[in-house]
This record gives structure tokens, sequence and C-alpha cells, in this order.
């Protein structure tokens, strides 16, 4: 083996262990499934790597944050494998910045434990650990593991042919965990005892190609976990790579799939990209791969992305190029900001189709953002406060396109706490569409000078109409939303990134 320091040799050990859990689908959809958490300690690599020594790479220690360093280092020290692993070997093998430096070993999760006083074990699915520094940061440290058979659901069992992952927890060796990774960019290795890239999948050409390819055959692999379709342009929309012919394939024929998935993976998903400033082209992506249309339908139909001004899909593009624009420029953007301007060209088409509002009736927009909102949040499953602060965000954001920081009244808007937010949106969309430009700045400049003063109701603005359409003046005005329960989500903790 290429490995110089091989690691301590461990007894077999079988564990298998069965625990229903309750799974919430993207179409809505719930099922109980089985988990079986299958440990087997006896597996062993067969493959030789391909190697690149150091010389024959870009990456070099000083690029890779200090306290991800130190976690290999006494990995190494304590005998064990330790790698770099995952995206971060992906993005400093490009020159970019990695958002977190994960650690592929094969201590176990005790032994990792045992070896960091400041690590904790997590995860149900996933056992892993996390080693906890200054600052919040976390290295997130997982034992080598392989694919899992697939796992039948008690209910709504989907045939012979459902191949969807439900545990992935079996130990394996470094070329099984380089197997069991979507793409072949994503599957290289950086091992801290020799300072070489491993590369068991061909991940070193298709960087060098600048291919996403999955690794193994994609009509598998994307069954086995349909996200991995919409990662797949992902990646390709963020690193400016082609998709293979083969996954462009496979993601046309299951695109309708991706609705299987449980519904917070998906959302992580469609927000992950807007909070990294590539939504405009991961969205194109999608959308051309009618997965947006298989998940949100709402937000446009298969080729939105082409689609013209003055329709929901052509509003979306624009605003998120805009989303793009900011955080460029290292604006922050609040989620419920960016969530708002997701759902505000299906706010606008609600709005069209409903007619005049009645500027007597404050609860008519509130009736469509029910309508409107709270669907497409369920479907994403959002967390109830979330939802309403969208709400609260949009009905703002409809308020000040006709309201002057400066007008009479203008104290109860100023003192809403979603006004930031819905400023923000008022931006985004000015810059997007044009319209009410004055009212932005007006707005913005109150919001930086701390505001403090002035509001009146408004009506919501209606969009301006696609060709061939009637459009509707809109008066009127919004009551406070209703309340509704729903669970929350889990958010994996984010890390810090390298020094350049
Ligand atoms: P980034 O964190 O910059 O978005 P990443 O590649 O690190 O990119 P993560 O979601 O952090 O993406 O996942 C870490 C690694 O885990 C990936 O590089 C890949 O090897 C593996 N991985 C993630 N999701 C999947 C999946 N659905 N199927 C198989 N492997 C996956
Ligand atoms: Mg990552």
């Amino acid at each position: 083996m290429f490995h110089p320091s091989s690691s301590p040799v461990k007894p077999a050990v079988r564990i298998a262990v069965s625990e229903a859990v309750r799974v919430f689908h993207f179409s809505g959809r719930t099922e109980t499934v089985t988990m079986k958490l299958d440990v087997d300690s006896t597996s062993r690599g067969m493959s030789i790597p391909r190697i690149l020594p150091r010389a024959e790479h870009p990456i070099s220690r000083g690029y890779i944050d200090p306290d991800a360093l130190r976690v290999l280092y006494r990995l190494h020290r304590a005998g064990f494998k330790a790698y770099l692993v995952g995206g971060s070997v992906r993005d400093l093998m490009t020159g970019r910045t990695p958002k977190d430096f994960d650690v592929g070993t094969d201590a176990r999760p005790q032994e990792i434990r045992r070896l960091f006083r400041n690590s904790r074990v997590i995860g149900r699915r996933f056992r892993l650990a996390h080693i906890l520094f200054e600052g919040g940061k976390v290295v997130e440290v997982s034992t080598f593991r392989k694919t899992p058979d697939a796992v039948q659901g008690e209910q709504g069992q989907e045939g012979d042919d459902d191949l969807l992952i439900r545990s992935d927890n079996t130990f394996g060796s470094p070329e099984e965990d380089a197997l069991r990774r979507d793409f072949t960019i994503n599957g290289l290795f950086y091992d801290i005892a020799t300072y070489a890239v491993l590369d068991f999948v061909g991940g070193v050409e298709d960087l060098e190609r600048r291919v996403v390819r999955t690794i193994g055959d994609p009509l598998i692999r994307f069954r086995e976990d349909p996200v991995r379709m919409l990662r797949a342009c992902e990646f390709a929309a963020r690193l400016s790579f082609e998709m293979s012919e083969d996954v462009r394939a496979a993601i046309a024929e299951l695109n309708r799939e991706v609705t299987k998935s449980a519904a917070p993976r998906v959302t992580e998903e469609l927000l992950d990209p807007l909070r990294r400033g590539w939504g405009h082209d991961t969205y194109r992506l999608w959308s051309e791969a009618g997965l947006l249309d298989a998940l949100l339908p709402e937000l446009g139909g298969v080729g939105a992305a082409r689609a013209a001004e003055g329709t929901a899909a052509g509003l979306l593009f624009a605003l998120l190029r805009e989303v793009d624009a900011k955080r460029s420029l290292g604006t922050r953007i609040e989620e419920a900001t960016l969530l708002s301007a997701m759902f505000l060209p299906v706010v606008f088409d609600a709005v069209r189709r409903h007619g005049p509002l009645s500027s007597a009736g404050p609860g008519q927009i509130l009736l469509i953002l029910e309508d409107t909102v709270n669907p497409l949040a369920l479907r994403m499953a959002l967390p109830n406060h979330l939802t309403q602060t969208v709400k609260h965000v949009l009905e703002t954001f409809g308020r000040l396109t006709s309201t002057r920081p400066a007008d009479p009244g203008a104290r109860r808007l100023a003192g809403r706490p979603y006004l930031k937010a819905a400023v923000a949106l008022l931006s985004l969309y000015a810059r997007a569409s044009g319209r009410y430009r004055e009212a932005a700045a007006a707005w913005e400049e109150a919001v930086e000078q701390g505001l403090g003063s002035q509001a009146l109701a408004a009506p919501f603005p209606v969009a301006p109409a696609p060709p061939g359409a009637i459009s509707h003046p809109a008066p009127g005005g919004l009551a406070p939303a209703r309340k509704r329960r729903r669970g929350g989500r889990r958010r994996r903790p984010q890390v810090s990134a390298a020094p350049a």
C-alpha cells in the first residue's frame, strides 16, 4: 500500500441495529423507513490510487486551515490514516478557498472522541465527530465508510427498482469511501502523511477537463440519492464546468425523482447557491434540467431561464442576478430576504390574477400571501417562524413601494423588525425591474442612517403584466399573519475558511 503508516489491527466487529425514522419528502409524502446501521470493521481497500506527489499538485499546507491541520497531524501521529477529503481538496486543487475542511480517517468515532477532548460524536444517520475550536469553528472528522445496501421502507415502497439510500453508516476502506462520494471531483484525498493527493476515482483528470461526472453510473447514483442531480448542476454552475453527457441524460430521465428526497435537504440545496453568490447560474441549470419545475413549478416552468421579462420566471432570474451581484460585493443577505425574493414573482403573479385589490380590505394581500407562500413553505419544510417572517417581509415590501421615509405616519413602518429585510428586497426588486428606484434609494438611505420615523399604509404593487395580459391597479393593505405550528430543521455548523 501507498500509505507508510498502516493502521493498528483491530478485531473484527459486526453490529447491526435497526431503527424506524419518519421522513418528510419534498412531494409532501411522509414515510417511515427502517435504517440499518451496519458496522463492519474488517473491510480493507484493494486498489492502488493514482498518486500525485507534492510536486505535482498545488495544495500547500499554508492554504489549509491551521486547526484542520492540527486535527490531521494528531490523527496521523496516533497511527491513523488522516486525509483532507471532499470539497476542500477540490477547491484547493483549483485555487479556490474552501468553505470547510473535512477530514477522513480510519479511526472510529469513539477513537476520535478519545483523541480530542474538544470533540463530540454526533448524528444518528452519519455518526461522525465534530472537533470544536475557538470562535465556533468546527472540523468534521468522519470515519471512512462505504455505500451501504439500499434499505426498503416499511411504507410507500417504490418497488424493486427503489435504490434510495436511507442509511449511510457502514465503515469501509479509503477506496470505498472515495467510491461512495457523489462526483469524481469530490472524491479526492490529500494525505497528511505524504502530502500527496490520492485519486481512486479519476477526479484529477475531470478537474483538468472541467467536467462534473458521477462516480459510477449516474442512473444508479441519482436513484440512490436524487439530491445529487441538484448538486451536479450546482457544481457545474459554480465552477463553470460542464456536466458529462451521461449525467445530463440521466437527469433528463430522472428529474422528477428529486421530489422523493427529504424536504429539508432539498431546501438546503435550494438556498445554498443563493447564499453563496451563484444562484442565477445554478437555477438556470436546474430550470433547463427540469429540476426546478419538478420541485417548485410555481416559479416558472421548463425553459424559465429564457422566459420573458414580466413573467414570474423572468423576474425570478433577474432577481437572482441581483442577489449574486450583492453577494459578490460581500453584502450579506438575510435568509428571509432570499426567500422573499424567491417567492416575490409568485406573489406578483397571484396579485395580478386576483384583480383589483380593495383599499378598504387590508386582509386581501394577507390572503394572497397565505395562499402563495404557505404551500411553498410547507413543501420546503421551512420553520414556522421563517415562513411568518417571509410573509411580513413581503407585506412590508408592498408598503414601502408607495411610502417614503419622510411621509407622515411612516413611524409604524420604521418600527417594524422586518423593515431592513424588506428594504433589501425592495433594492433587489428595483435593480431587477427598474421600478421603484427612487423609493428603494430613499429607504436604503433611511436604513443606513438608522431610520426612526413615519409610515402609512400603502398598497402592494402590481408587477408589469406580460405581453397580452390585463394589468390591474392594486390598492390595499395587510393584516397581521395567522400563526401555524410546524417543526424546524437542523443545519450543519459552518466552518471558517482557510487563509488565502
Ligand atoms: P461545499 O461545501 O463547498 O459546498 P462540498 O463538496 O464540500 O462543497 P459538501 O456538501 O460539504 O460539499 O459535502 C462534502 C463531501 O461529501 C462532498 O465533496 C462529497 O464527497 C460528499 N457528498 C456530499 N453529498 C453527497 C451525496 N449526496 N452523495 C455522495 N457524496 C456526497
Ligand atoms: Mg463542504
